[in-house]
């Protein structure tokens, strides 16, 4: 196991394409810091594109970096060779060779690096009990199930004990059901081997159970970094609020209103007034707009003689033990969850009611949190 530092990490392509009519960005990783201390379990998680494959590889050693240092364990390993520097790797294409067995294919990199056939066994008894493997070590990988491929694949990865575990989107080709068994399985065997670990990944349920610390990235920049339950609870900015959360954030433009001694949010475009809590005070002023963020589950619909806002229901969807209601607001919607057992239909007027001390405020022209 190793700590590993990012320091200024860059990666420049001379021929990357930006997104169609947004401006040039030649950065698929802009000004990376990280740390990951001894044995910790990172996710790094972002929109397609973000540059979360890159900075996996450039930790690898299978890209070149264009600025700034990798240092895993003490040494700064910029210069040094792929198989030199200790990672364990597993990629998405589980690239197992057809014509080898489960054991070979594992031994495979042991052999090359011509470890002794004692030790090769010693090692393989010892994984494959730990990826629950034993049984499947004669058979081709021709004749093995997605999921088993998977775990071969992780398997090959963890065999020489490295000191850091790099995982992109290991379970990318499986079912859910297989994926959460193979998660419960990665949460277990990091448990066991205690290996610094990062897994890159597109599931943010996948990273929020399985992780210490989410790095969160967009355009190759490093968007916040924390642990599940601070991303979640304090996001920096109003993309990192929007992204991480199923159903997504409500965020809605509002304007200030003042009331005697009070504020309140007017949402644009809809009439409904959330009261502002009061550790916001210091920051509003009347007329003001802003962006407020309030999750699905912080929306309610209040009883009879409640102070909320008359809505309209727009969609009602039964998700089994929840429901989920959506009322228009201008273009976009307005979301909340409810476990209310009673019935509502699409149309039904409704009193609305927002949690306000579990709002969040962004500024309206950086999107950055204000309190
Ligand atoms: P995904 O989730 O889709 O795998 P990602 O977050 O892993 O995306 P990267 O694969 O790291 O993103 O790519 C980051 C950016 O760098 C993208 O804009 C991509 O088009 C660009 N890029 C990646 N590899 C190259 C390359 N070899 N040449 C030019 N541009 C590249």
């Amino acid at each position: 196991m190793a700590k590993l530092i990012l320091k200024n990490l860059y990666k420049r392509y001379e021929n990357k394409k930006g997104k169609k009519g947004a401006a040039q960005n030649p950065y698929a990783v802009n000004n990376l810091n990280l740390e990951c201390e001894d044995g910790e379990f990172i996710g790094i998680l972002g929109p397609s594109g973000c540059g979360k494959t890159t900075t996996l590889r450039m930790i690898a050693g299978l890209e070149d970096i264009t600025d700034g240092e990798i240092i895993i364990g003490d040494t700064v390993v910029n210069k040094i060779q792929p198989q030199d520097r200790g990672i364990g790797l597993a990629f998405e294409d589980y690239a197992l060779y057809p014509p080898l067995s489960v054991y070979e294919n594992i031994a495979f990199n042991m052999r090359a690096r011509k470890v002794n056939d004692e030790v090769i066994k010693e090692e393989i008894d010892r994984i494959a009990p730990l990826l629950k493997i034993d049984d499947l070590l004669q058979m081709k990988p021709g004749k093995l199930s997605g999921g088993q491929k998977q775990r071969v694949n992780m398997a090959r990865a963890i065999v020489r004990k490295p000191k850091l575990l790099l995982l992109d989107e290991p379970m990318s080709h499986l079912d859910g059901k297989m994926r959460q068994v193979l998660r419960t399985e990665i949460k277990r065997l990091h448990n066991e081997i205690q290996c610094t670990t990062i897994i890159v990944t597109h599931d943010q349920m996948e990273a929020m159970s399985l992780v210490d610390k989410i790095a969160i990235m967009k355009d190759g920049e490093l968007q916040q970094y924390g642990t599940p339950f601070e991303v979640y609870d304090n996001p920096v900015n109003e993309f990192v609020a929007g992204f991480i959360g199923e159903p997504p954030m409500n965020i809605m433009t509002v304007e200030v209103q003042k009331k005697e001694d009070s504020f309140l949010f007017k949402l644009q475009d809809a009439d409904i007034l959330i009261p502002a809590p009061e550790r916001y005070y210091p920051v509003l002023r009347e007329g003001m707009q802003a962006r407020l963020g309030v999750r699905p589950s912080d929306v309610m619909i209040g009883g009879t003689g409640s102070k909320g806002s008359d809505v309209k229901i727009s969609v009602f969807e039964n998700l089994g033990d929840e429901k989920k209601i959506s009322f228009r607001v201008g273009e976009g919607f307005l979301t909340l969850i409810t476990t209310d057992e009673k019935r509502y239909r699409q149309g039904d007027i409704v009193k609305l009611e927002v949690k306000s001390e579990k709002t969040h405020l962004f500024d309206v022209n950086t999107g950055e949190k204000i309190l």
